[in-house]
């Protein structure tokens, strides 16, 4: 049950949640932040943190947003969205429905 960051982070990126992880799971895209939904510990401590509220629990996530789950997950499962990062080990990208979306 991980936690998910969702479309109202697109072009904000205020990067409040990062000093919150314990476990240094919230990764940085272009345009949004992912997070790893193999190492999110579900502890709960970056969703107060954003002032988007753009951090939800997998399962309660709004309906409108379900996609998120897959697009956080699927940031860290593929190499399709750019070369990794060798600071971070992670794609230096964005998921593709993430930059698809219109700026905002
Ligand atoms: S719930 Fe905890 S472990 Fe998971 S991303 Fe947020 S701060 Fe990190
Ligand atoms: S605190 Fe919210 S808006 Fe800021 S980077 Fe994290 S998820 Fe994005």
């Amino acid at each position: 049950m991980p936690y998910v960051i969702t479309e109202a982070c697109v072009d904000v990126m205020d990067r409040s949640c990062l000093l919150q992880c314990p476990v240094d799971c919230i990764h940085e895209g272009v345009r949004m932040l992912y997070i790893d939904p193999g190492a999110c510990i579900d502890c709960a401590a970056c969703e107060p943190s954003c002032p988007q509220g753009a951090i939800h629990l997998d399962e309660a996530i709004p309906a409108n947003l379900t996609k998120y789950v897959s697009v956080n997950a699927e940031f860290f499962g593929s190499d399709e969205f750019g070369p990794a990062d060798p600071r971070t080990g992670c794609p230096a990208g964005d998921h593709p429905v993430v930059a698809g979306l219109a700026a905002r």
